[in-house]
């Protein structure tokens, strides 16, 4: 059994349905039993799902009782708006907030956003609210699909750390290589925050190769040649993808990742699993 005195937690996204909200309070209950640190929740840069958002993270605290961390991002959205949020969640008791520049849906433009990089709105949250929450921010250990280059990437990286991040959680990756490459370089930078890997379960081959494609995380060849294989054999792709993920995670765990964070896309089994493979359950 590995050791569990590392952060493992899950991440949501605000549903636009009552019915879905249900589900994703029972699968954050079932979730809830394993014992987690934090539950997230994504936030629609822009705002569009301020109050979603809101409603779910204090939900999950209050009806769940586990610690819950909105995601929230400073694009198109103006400084009024995050110092409301951020005294609405303060108020609150929330104490953990994951901070991000955000993607804009295409269309909506840049003009009311008054902070344009995730550094910045960390140092605007420090500023607002000094230290009253953990902030964690985003990390690439495959490089952000935007930036110039991956030096570039790092220093940008780093800006985050010295505005004040207290830790990080990575963007997906199949290649735990990525990951320690990324850590140690950042650490040649000064850097050294707790870098949580974000773990993706592997359950839909067609919707993971649309969202990788878009968010820069590369599927080996060896995986996708075997997913492709699968068709639509949804049983083989889940054994595959739970034996995979399975391996990556035992592999950064002993390699020292401080813990895991999965993307749940509001689904229990597929993270339930590796979860069980890793023996963690408590
Ligand atoms: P930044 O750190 O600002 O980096 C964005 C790009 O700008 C990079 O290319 C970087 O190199 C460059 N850059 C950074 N700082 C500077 C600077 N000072 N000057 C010049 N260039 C700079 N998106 C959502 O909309 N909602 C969510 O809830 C959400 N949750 C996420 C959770 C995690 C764990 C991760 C990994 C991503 C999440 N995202 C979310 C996606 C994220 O918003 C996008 O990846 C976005 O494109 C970048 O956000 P960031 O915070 O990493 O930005």
């Amino acid at each position: 059994m590995l050791s569990t005195d590392k952060a493992f937690s899950f991440e949501f996204f605000p549903t636009k349905t009552d019915a879905g909200h249900e589900k994703l309070l029972q699968v954050a209950r079932q979730l809830a039993v394993h014992n987690p640190a934090f539950f997230s929740c994504t936030y629609g840069a822009g705002g569009s799902t301020r109050d979603r958002t809101l409603d779910t993270v204090l939900q999950l605290e209050r009806e769940v009782h586990v610690p819950a961390a909105p995601h929230l991002s400073c694009v198109g959205d103006s400084k009024a708006e995050l110092r409301d949020l951020l005294a609405t969640y303060r108020n609150a008791g929330i104490k953990r907030i994951v901070a991000l520049r955000g993607d804009l849906p295409s269309g909506m433009g840049m003009a009311s956003s008054e902070l344009r990089h995730a550094n910045d709105l960390v140092e605007f949250i420090r500023t607002e609210t000094g230290d009253h929450f953990h902030i964690e921010v985003a990390a690439y250990p495959e490089m952000h699909p935007q930036a110039r280059n991956f030096e570039e990437d790092l220093a940008n990286f780093a800006r985050k750390a010295k505005a004040g991040a207290d830790s990080a959680i990575t963007q997906y990756f199949f290649n735990a290589e990525s990951y320690f490459y990324f850590v140690e370089r950042v650490q040649k930078l000064g850097v050294d925050i707790p870098i949580v890997p974000g773990i993706m379960p592997i359950t839909n081959y067609s919707k993971l190769a649309r969202f990788s494609e878009a968010c820069g995380a590369e599927i080996p060849r060896w995986i996708r040649k075997q997913l492709e294989a699968y068709h639509d054999d949804a049983a083989s792709i889940q054994a595959f993808g739970e034996e995979v993920i399975t391996r990556m995670c035992e592999q950064l765990l002993k390699g020292g990742a401080p813990g895991l964070h999965f993307y749940t896309l509001n689904q229990a089994q597929a993270s339930l699993a590796v979860w069980q493979n890793l023996g963690l359950s408590r």
